[in-house]
């Protein structure tokens, strides 16, 4: 997608160790007319499947979940990442994070998230796909189906690109990072 790709080279940040940090308009100040746009491009590839549910994962892909369930008029569940007290009927898995380099859970709850749901997962970034493969598992044991994964931003130079479309579900992301060797941002096309 264009416009995110140019606002990537305008104000995307490279860390070492392979990270993007785009806080200037996805992960801390956020951009609603991208991410309305970015929305309206999920909508459009995912025109032909039948969804009746959005999931993501706490805290950044709340922001661009929501603008997809907004446009579709669906709900928005969001797996969570320390299980509260007060929750009944949970479906918990693990998760390894890229970012911080750790195991944590992530739950939610079989009210939300049920037999025959036809389940769109929407993230920020696709890296090594673990938040992809944890949602996976979640939508596997409520009994529901998983339709699509759409990624605001992949970096196709990890792995989880390839290992989530091994599993044949349809992926769909935005912007395709190739590399970010010598902190210099290359898209893949
Ligand atoms: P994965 O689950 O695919 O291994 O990693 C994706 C998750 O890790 C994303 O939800 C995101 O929070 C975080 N992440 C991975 N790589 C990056 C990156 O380069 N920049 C930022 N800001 N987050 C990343």
């Amino acid at each position: 997608m264009k416009e995110l790709k140019a606002r990537i080279l305008r104000d995307g940040r490279c860390l070492p160790g392979g990270i993007l940090k785009v806080d200037n308009f996805i992960n801390h100040q956020m951009d609603p007319i991208l991410m309305k746009s970015m929305a309206v491009e999920f909508v459009r590839r995912f025109a032909r499947t039948d969804i009746n549910k959005i999931i993501t994962v706490e805290a950044s892909g709340i922001a661009p979940a929501i603008m997809v369930g907004y446009l579709l008029e669906l709900p928005v569940v969001f797996a969570k990442k320390k299980q509260p007290s007060t929750m009944e009927n949970i479906l918990v898995t693990e998760v390894f994070s890229f970012t911080k380099q750790q195991s944590y859970k992530i739950c939610v709850s079989k009210d939300y998230l049920k037999p025959g749901d036809k389940v769109l997962f929407i993230d920020d970034f696709l890296a090594n796909g673990n938040a992809g493969k944890g949602i996976i598992d979640l939508v596997e044991q409520a009994g529901a189906e998983l339709v699509g994964m759409g990624f605001l931003i992949e970096k196709s130079f990890q792995k989880g690109g390839d290992l989530l479309r091994s599993t044949g579900i349809h992926i769909e992301s935005l912007a395709r990072i190739e590399s970010l060797d010598n902190c210099e941002i290359k898209f893949k096309d």
